[in-house]
């Protein structure tokens, strides 16, 4: 599984986390090319798989590279699978805005259920061909923010199984169970199908 992929986000913290998910892949990142410097192509889609497509396509477009695009965000089932699409800019403010944002929202609402969504898009700009794999994981609201490991809404979100945070939990588990671990791992059996 040597192949190159261009992995197209300028967000750190999920270049971080696929490179631990799927160390044996190639990844190529935007800081590489002058061309992707600052690029960031506004996401207009509907849902996460629209939203992956326009970025996998724009990435592609820009380095002629086979790209993989994520787009992800958090469900909260109290606000009717709110913020979603909308997760990394639904409010203004730091990730800790959000995140006691939500806490008020759902204050006093008796489920807490919530769900984190990740949806990748592969585009090969040579054959026009797009392949999408998709991850969830569910879980709970916390009663209050608590941990400083992963990012955005991590340390208000218990995983089902779990009675502590992703912010809590550190990498090792959220990595066995996140949504990001599932989507991309459904990337990586196809991958090994095809070679
Ligand atoms: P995207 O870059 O448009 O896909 O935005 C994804 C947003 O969803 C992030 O900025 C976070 O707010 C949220 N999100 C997605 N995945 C995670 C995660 O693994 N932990 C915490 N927040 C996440």
């Amino acid at each position: 599984m040597s192949q190159q992929f261009l992995l197209a986000t300028n967000n750190q913290h999920k270049i971080e986390e696929v490179k631990a998910i799927l160390p044996e892949i190639n990844w190529e990142t935007p800081k590489n090319f002058p061309e992707l410097n600052d690029f960031s192509p506004e996401e207009t889609g509907k849902n996460f798989a629209e939203n992956a497509e326009i970025k996998a396509r724009a990435f592609a477009a820009k380095t002629g590279l086979v790209t993989v695009a994520e787009d992800s965000g958090l469900e909260v089932k109290a606000l009717n699978n709110r913020p979603g699409v909308y997760s990394a800019r639904w409010r203004e403010g730091s990730d800790d805005d959000r995140n006691q944002a939500i806490l008020k929202l759902i204050e006093e609402k008796p489920d807490r259920t919530a769900r984190y969504v990740a949806t990748i898009c592969v585009y090969d700009p040579k054959t026009d061909e797009a392949h999408f794999f998709k991850g969830m994981v569910v879980g709970q609201i916390a009663m209050e923010s608590k941990g400083i490991a992963g990012f955005g809404y991590d340390p208000i979100f218990i995983p089902d199984g779990y009675q502590q945070t992703f912010g809590e939990l550190g990498s090792e588990i959220k990595h066995q169970l996140s949504h990001r671990k599932k989507a991309f791992e459904q990337f990586a059996e196809w991958l090994n199908e095809r070679s």
